[in-house]
C-alpha cells in the first residue's frame, strides 16, 4: 500500500487531519475523497440504496453482502483524490 483514501467533511476533518498526519509520517500518498452516500452505495455493482444498509450490514439486490464499514471503505478506495 502506498496511498491511503480519507474521506473529506467538516465533520470527519479532525479525524482525516490526525490520519493524513500519521499517514505521512509513514511517506505515505494521503488522497481526500466526497464521501457523498459511501455507506449507501455498493461496492460490487455501485448501485446506491439507502435501505441497503441495515445497522452494521450492507446487502444489495445483486447478492453482495460485507460488514457495512468495510464495504464503504472500500467505495471510498474507487472514489477520486479531491484535494489533498
Ligand atoms: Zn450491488
Amino acid at each position: 500500500m502506498d496511498h491511503i483514501s480519507i474521506e473529506l467533511t467538516p465533520k470527519s476533518k479532525l479525524i482525516s487531519n490526525h490520519h493524513g498526519f500519521r499517514a505521512k509520517l509513514k511517506g505515505l500518498k494521503v488522497e481526500y475523497v466526497d464521501p457523498y452516500k459511501t455507506s449507501q452505495e455498493c461496492f460490487q455493482c455501485g448501485k446506491v440504496k439507502k435501505t441497503n444498509r441495515r445497522g452494521p450490514l450492507y446487502t444489495c439486490s445483486c447478492g453482495y453482502k460485507k460488514q457495512a464499514d468495510v464495504n464503504a471503505s472500500f467505495v471510498i478506495s474507487t472514489r477520486p483524490s479531491i484535494a489533498g
